[in-house]
């Protein structure tokens, strides 16, 4: 399977910084053997997409309705129109500080669906969750209660992201990684078929260059969901370069 690995800006660039995006889609032309994607704020998406072919451009977040009366809010089919290719669903940031469901996340993978964009479904424990031995439970409740039965490998991806590793330097050990990913597969076999071994899972979390290379030759790690090291070209080629050489 081809590695993808995904940046993710969060709430960081103005126009100013698309000089960054460039700088980091001529950086990955150099490793054609993996894919990649930055998902850049809603108003950089169009300077951005098209503009940089090697890399594909996305979104964050939307309303999971089409249109409406849903002042301040964009859907995905305005992402799409904007030159978005995919978009990120159920970060941990959204659950916690916005309150979305498994039944918000799941409505928004399918208006992505509806709107022709890849998606990555973000799951993943609190540090709390973990010590008390439910890592494993809560991360397969959110897959079974967020991912949408037609679910296909061919727009969706699931991201494991442990919370208590988002932009904090630690990330779980080579074990830890291994399990939960073993886990994830084996519930998207049992529920998809063939396809669930097609879907890709990334991990994310405080990867980087130094420890890349170690997480991406996991059995099940199709690739990383990169936030912090995704805004600078310096920080995210060597992570792109560890994929394609793994
Ligand atoms: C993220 O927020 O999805 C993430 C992986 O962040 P970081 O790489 O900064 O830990």
């Amino acid at each position: 399977m081809r590695k993808l690995i995904a940046g993710n800006w969060k709430m960081n660039g103005l126009l100013a910084e698309l000089e960054d995006v460039a700088s980091i889609c001529e950086a990955v032309a150099a490793h054609p053997s993996v894919d990649t994607a930055l998902c850049i704020p809603a108003t950089l998406i169009r300077s951005a997409a098209g503009r940089f072919a090697d890399m594909a451009i996305g979104g964050q977040d939307w309303h999971m309705a089409a249109s409406g009366a849903h002042t301040g809010c964009i859907s995905a089919e305005m992402l799409a129109d904007a030159g978005a290719k995919l978009t990120i669903i159920g970060h941990s940031e959204r659950r916690a500080a916005q309150g979305e469901s498994d039944a918000d996340i799941r409505g928004k993978a399918l208006a992505a669906k509806r709107a022709g964009l890849a998606a990555i479904l973000c799951v993943g424990e609190t540090e709390a969750e973990r010590d008390a031995g439910r890592a494993e439970a809560v991360v397969l409740g959110q897959l079974e209660g967020s991912m949408p039965d037609d679910a296909a490998s061919e727009w969706i991806s699931v991201a494991y992201e442990p919370v208590w590793a988002i932009g904090t330097g630690r990330i779980p050990s080579v074990e830890d990684v291994k399990a939960m990913h073993a886990a994830i597969r084996g519930a998207l076999v049992a529920r998809f078929g063939t396809d669930g071994s097609n879907i890709r899972i990334l991990y994310g979390g405080s990867m980087n260059g130094d420890n890349a290379a170690s997480l991406l030759a996991i059995p099940d790690v199709d690739g990383g969901l990169i936030g912090g090291a995704s805004l600078k070209a310096d920080k995210f080629l060597p992570i792109v370069a560890a994929a394609a050489a793994a």
